[in-house]
């Protein structure tokens, strides 16, 4: 046994590499994406360590080239779901058992790991298989999914480190016990960094895993599992299923030992969950943890006094990098009149000149959006503001021949609680309400209660007063709130993420918050000095 209480230093965020013209690492990357465009890769289901072929398989295809397949994955059945929960439970009883810093290490390991010699290939498989700038791969599937392994690994620590209070001749501890079940994690195809981090976090503390990845990510996700894999993680821990959303359902979280479950996504899957282990209650060994980052409809309110190039920049990056699909991306803004000519001017002269198109062409500023679903849902949005008297399409179109590509779109709304101003789209759709100046505050009313959603939103002002209303006109219109900044690009240990109402528990991915909900403490009292009495003072004869 160690005779050494270890520490773990506070991390510092990975840093981005640039990707400029003439870095090796521009070089490095472009042959691995030829490389990876040049393969297809078979992934099996991954149970207590041993890959399988289920043979029940769909593709993986680049969205920005349709008919090119990167993948070939197998789907776990109820067969394998029932295995995986079970080689879970099997796994846990070692795991949690391992000295901490042990499970730190592989966890320190699989971040260096990522970020040194399989940053490339991660990257590479982020940008073909979900269709990212190398900019958005690189903030997302190396960076930020480095933070999230390191910053957990520390916050645990500080978790670990905190303990009661002791009176004379007592001494009291807590011990963080990981939850009595297994986890379950389901991700979305959005970033790979949340994928990693959902099948990851609770395990940082000692809990096993199920992994089921969206479809559309698996490619990414199944490199970062070999990472986890080459770091050290041992067999069970985190098992890798691939599966339908409705087998997960009825084998996985129907499970009487699930006592977790870890997902981000979108708002009726995470209900429909949630009614599931509802109806299931009496089934559970333990009340499942239930943690959810859900949709947004992020907004963006400028002031009178807001300066409209920064404001421009916002509206463009926030809206349209990565296609919009980011929860957090800017969806709705609300303009003063005395702005919006300016505004929109210079909105669509800069939108006007982003490169819509292939990944792997450098001056791309965006890809295609991920599948043939998504593409018609929102191509269905624009159609409705096409036909609708209520708005005016400014800018977009979209074409799904070689890629599902949509470009991006500027709608204005006449009315705040226009359709596109409310609902959550997932793309490249910026909708804008022009407000009288003289109705700030209704317009701020009306953006606090139109959605359903509290995700992130961002003001722009000058004015101090104008900061102070609207910063508390909105205190539960985001969990995340941006002053003179895009409402995107939240980083681990700076702005800890996550949203309340219909966007999610709030539980804050990639903070101590988070992590909470993956322990259960033990409280430990130890009398040094046992009472012999039973009757008490008191009751002595006068
Ligand atoms: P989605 O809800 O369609 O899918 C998420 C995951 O759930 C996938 O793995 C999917 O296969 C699975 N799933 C689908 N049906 C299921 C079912 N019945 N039972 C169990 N699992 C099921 O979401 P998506 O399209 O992958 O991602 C986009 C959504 O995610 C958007 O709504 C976006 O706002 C949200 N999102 C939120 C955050 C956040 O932090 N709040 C971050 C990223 C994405």
């Amino acid at each position: 046994m160690n005779n050494a209480y270890y520490q773990v230093t506070m991390p510092n965020n990975e840093p981005v590499n640039s990707y400029a013209v003439g870095t090796a690492e521009r070089e490095s990357l472009k042959a691995e994406l030829a490389r990876q465009s040049a393969v297809q890769v078979e992934i099996p289901v991954i149970i207590g360590g041993k890959e399988i072929y289920t043979g029940n398989t769909k593709t993986v295809t680049m969205p920005h080239d349709h008919h090119h397949v990167l993948a070939t994955f197998h789907m776990a059945g109820e067969e394998e779901l029932k295995a995986a929960v079970k080689a879970a439970m099997e796994a846990k009883k070692a795991w949690e058992e391992l000295p901490w810093e042990h499970r730190a290490a592989i966890f320190l390991k699989a971040a260096d790991l990522l970020t040194g010699p399989w940053r490339d290939k991660v990257n590479a498989a982020t940008m073909l298989g979900q269709s990212k700038t190398a900019y958005q791969a690189e903030i997302d599937s190396a960076c930020e999914l480095a933070d999230f392994l390191r910053f957990n690994v520390y916050f645990a620590q500080q978790i670990y480190q905190q303990q009661p209070n002791n009176t004379p001749a007592v001494w009291n501890r807590t011990e963080y016990r990981p939850l009595d079940g297994f986890v379950a994690a389901i991700s979305p195809f959005n970033f790979t960094s949340i994928g990693g981090n959902l099948c990851t976090a609770p395990a940082i503390v000692g809990n096993t895993v199920l992994w089921k990845p969206s479809s559309t990510a698996v490619l990414s996700n199944y490199y970062f599992y070999q990472v986890l894999v080459e770091a050290g993680l041992p067999a069970g821990v985190i098992n890798f299923v691939p599966c339908s959303g409705t087998d997960m359902s009825k084998y996985v979280l129907s499970d009487e030992n699930l006592a977790g479950f870890h997902f981000t996504g979108s708002t009726a899957v995470f209900s429909g969950v949630w009614s599931l282990v509802g109806q299931n209650i009496s089934k559970y060994r333990s009340y499942p943890r239930l943690v959810g980052e859900t949709g947004g409809k992020d907004f963006i309110f400028a002031h009178p006094t807001a300066k409209v190039d920064e404001l421009v920049s916002a509206m463009a990056r926030g809206a349209f990098e990565f296609q919009g699909q980011k929860c957090s991306a800017a969806s709705r803004a609300f303009i003063p009149a005395s702005l919006w000519d300016e505004v929109k001017e210079k909105l669509l002269a800069r939108v006007a000149e982003l490169k819509v198109g292939d990944v792997q062409d450098f001056t791309s500023f965006m890809g295609a959006v991920i599948d043939e679903k998504s593409y018609r849902n929102i191509v269905n949005y624009i159609k409705y503001a096409e036909e609708s008297a209520d708005a005016d399409v400014l800018c977009g179109s979209y074409d799904d021949s070689k890629g599902w590509f949509v470009y991006p779109t500027v709608i204005q709304a006449k009315k705040p609680d226009f359709k596109t101003m409310v609902e959550e789209i997932f793309g490249p759709v910026l909708t804008v309400y022009v407000y009288q100046d003289e109705k700030l505050e209704e317009t701020l009313k009306i953006c606090d209660q139109a959605s359903p959603y509290a995700l992130t939103g961002a003001i722009f002002a000058q004015d101090r007063q104008a900061i102070v209303e609207m910063e508390r006109a909105l205190r539960n219109s985001a969990g995340n709130f941006y002053i003179n900044d895009k409402p995107t690009g939240a980083v681990i240990g700076q702005q800890p993420f996550g949203g309340s109402r219909a966007s999610g528990t709030n539980d804050k991915a990639g903070s101590m918050l988070n992590l909470y909900r993956w322990i259960s403490p033990r409280s430990i009292k130890e009398n040094f000095l046992p009472t012999k009495a039973i009757t008490y003072p008191f009751m002595d004869e006068e």
